[in-house]
């Protein structure tokens, strides 16, 4: 076992959090691959975080690379693009070592094992709603694999829900109890060495258009035609939070709990960054919408590292560095196996 920082490389597929995890690993003495798209590669060499690029024509074309980066000491940290692209029962097949726990995939993917999982751990979550019938509030309603909220619509009542419906024929979707109040976004890191979770970060997201719809005064949103007001969820950016430092307990409790019920369920459970995404009410209740079991674009604001990080580690530390700093103390204690699938 090769025990040294340097020989070993970092990898990554160049998309989603590559920039901070290649920056990352480099900081900690790694070498860096990114695995990257023809015609993405410009970016990661005009910020040098890549010490070598690999270009692929699809990113599956990493299953048939894998032999030859085991042979080079290769260690591959998923981020979401990679497992919406190469598809969890791929990911569950490599046979590259990889940063994280493969079988938490489907208790993220599956949202009644997601549900189960959660609220077992305390979490108060949104009502789903089985059948549109059965619609007593406003609802969120979300398509299965859709690329990030795109589609998503509101409802108000049955009705509603059956009007809009009509737009996306055959779609398959979740109906949930819609949550009033901020969006909060909760970055933890999960280290199985130590056996702690921290904090290390919150985000809120820039989605478009429900972030622009409040631009414009309710008589020119009436003026729109009706599909262009109706609010969309897509993801284009993220933005820097830091919270009312009276939630810090409760939102440290949520992050412990999950962790804990994650080994009871999913072999020896989650580890590494993973993230709440929440909504806080005016009453002070936190709601979890849904858990990523791993680096969110959240954390991108921080590469030099957020206040909670700067607070604890008084050195820059983004998720990518922690990721594979966890890495570097394993590699210092023989316990590599511990922390790599
Ligand atoms: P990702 O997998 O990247 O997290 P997604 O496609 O699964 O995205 P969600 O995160 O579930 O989508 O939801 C997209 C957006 O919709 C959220 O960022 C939030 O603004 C809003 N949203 C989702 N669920 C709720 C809810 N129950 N109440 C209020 N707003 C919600």
């Amino acid at each position: 076992m090769v025990t040294h920082s340097s020989k070993w490389t970092i990898a990554t597929l160049g998309s989603h959090s590559a920039l901070q995890i290649l920056k990352g690993a480099q900081d900690e003495g790694f070498k860096t691959l990114a695995i990257c798209k023809k015609g993405t590669e410009k970016v990661y060499k005009q910020f040098g975080v890549a010490d070598k690029i690999i270009t692929v024509n699809d990113y599956m074309d990493l299953l048939k690379i894998q032999d030859k980066l085991i042979k080079d000491n290769v260690i591959i940290i998923p981020h979401a693009s990679f497992i919406a692209y190469m598809g969890p029962s791929n990911v569950e097949k490599l046979k590259i070592p990889y940063f994280g726990t493969k079988k938490i995939l489907e208790h993220e993917s599956d949202r009644n094992k997601e549900k189960k999982w959660l609220e077992g751990a305390g979490c108060v979550m949104p009502l789903i709603f089985d059948k549109p019938e059965d619609i007593d509030r406003p609802v969120i309603v979300k398509f299965h694999g859709a690329g990030g909220g795109k589609g998503y619509f509101l409802a108000r009542d049955t009705a509603d829900f059956k009007v809009k419906i009509k737009r996306h024929s055959g779609k398959k979707y979740t109906i949930q109890e819609y949550i009033l109040g901020v969006h909060m976004y909760a970055h933890y890191f999960h280290s199985p060495l130590t056996g702690e979770t921290e904090i290390l970060g919150f985000d809120k997201r820039y989605e478009s258009n429900v972030d622009s719809i409040g631009r414009i005064s309710a008589r020119d949103q009436m003026a729109l035609p009706e599909e262009k007001v109706d609010p969309s969820y897509v993801i284009v950016g993220n933005i820097p939070v830091v919270v009312r430092e009276s939630y810090l307990p409760r939102f440290l409790e949520m992050g412990e709990d999950v962790v804990t019920v994650s080994k009871k369920i999913a072999g020896r459970g989650l580890y590494g960054p993973f993230c709440l995404e929440c909504v806080i009410t005016p009453e002070g209740e936190i709601y979890v919408f849904e858990i990523s079991a791993r680096i969110v674009a959240g954390t991108n604001p921080y590469i030099h590292g957020s206040p909670y990080s700067w607070l604890r580690y008084d050195e820059p530390m983004s998720t990518g560095r922690r990721i594979a700093r966890e890495i570097n103390n394993a590699l210092k204690d023989d316990k590599l196996k511990e922390v790599l699938e």
